[in-house]
């Protein structure tokens, strides 16, 4: 299983996984033409996509929907109230027979790929994390959480890479410039995910099979990619882990996070 970040922040989420021919992303929130550009910059064919699986509703997410089923045939991966929640913002209808049905704690197997849904604690209608296994590898995404359950918790073990989000400095939000109404949506327990708890989570899965840890959805405002990268540095300290920080500008590609 091959993995890459094609972009990752506020502005848009978009990751990408490969098992022989069969191309998954996870989430849409870059433009199609951007997501075919930044795929072919790290290597990978942009036709051999054959779905996209969704997080949540929110814009940084699923902003290429309504292109992407217009100029794509691609599969779309939700829950329910996701799949009616994307078409209810953008305004459009997807025909059902692009949609591939998902429900949160249960695993569907696609395209020789397994991806198993799971909850996550953030302000939206049905808002999962995955996580993804195909050929021994076992992978997960993780972002847009306000704090880390236990269930989440355990879905971060076991992996052989674990892309993580660590979002904002809470100090740097506090003294920021944000409204204090968006300060207080993104500390709360449904917001998003700081450095601090980020590190506190890393910490308590880290095991010796997890070989890749990718931070990802770092605010721009609130947070400094070698801040948190040192703050995850401090956990990750003599495991031989590899430590990435995916960006909003450009792509990451992780050639082999196990096996
Ligand atoms: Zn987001
Ligand atoms: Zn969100």
């Amino acid at each position: 299983m091959r993995y890459a970040s094609l972009a990752s922040g506020s502005k848009g989420n978009c990751h990408a996984f490969s098992q022989g021919p069969g191309t998954l992303l996870v989430d849409a929130g870059i433009s199609l033409k951007q997501i075919r550009l930044r795929l072919s910059e790290v290597g990978w064919d942009p036709e051999q996509v054959r779905g996209v699986a969704i997080t949540h509703e929110h814009s940084d997410h699923i902003a290429a929907l309504p292109v992407l089923v217009r100029n794509t045939d691609w599969d779309i991966l939700a829950t329910p109230e996701t799949f009616a929640r994307i078409q209810a913002i953008q305004g459009i209808e997807i025909p059902r027979s692009r949609w591939i049905p998902l429900r949160a704690g249960e695993a569907a197997s696609w395209n020789g790929l397994t991806v198993l849904p799971f909850t996550t604690p953030h302000d939206a209608a049905d808002s999962v994390a995955y996580r993804i296994e195909a050929g021994g590898a076992c992978a997960a995404v993780v972002t847009d959480l306000g704090h880390p359950t236990a269930l989440v918790e355990d879905h971060c073990r076991g992996l052989d890479l674990l892309v993580l989000e660590a979002n904002h400095d809470v100090q740097m939000l506090r003294e920021g410039g944000y409204p204090a109404v968006l300060k207080a949506r993104i500390l709360s327990r449904v917001g998003h995910l700081s450095n601090e708890a980020m590190a506190g989570l890393l910490g308590r899965v880290l095991s010796s099979r997890l070989r890749t840890v990718v931070l990802a959805h770092l605010s721009e405002q609130n947070n400094d990619p070698e801040l948190a990268r040192f703050t995850a540095g401090g956990i990750l300290e003599g495991t031989g882990t590899a430590l990435h920080v995916a960006s909003q500008a450009s792509p990451l590609l992780v050639a082999d996070p196990g096996h």
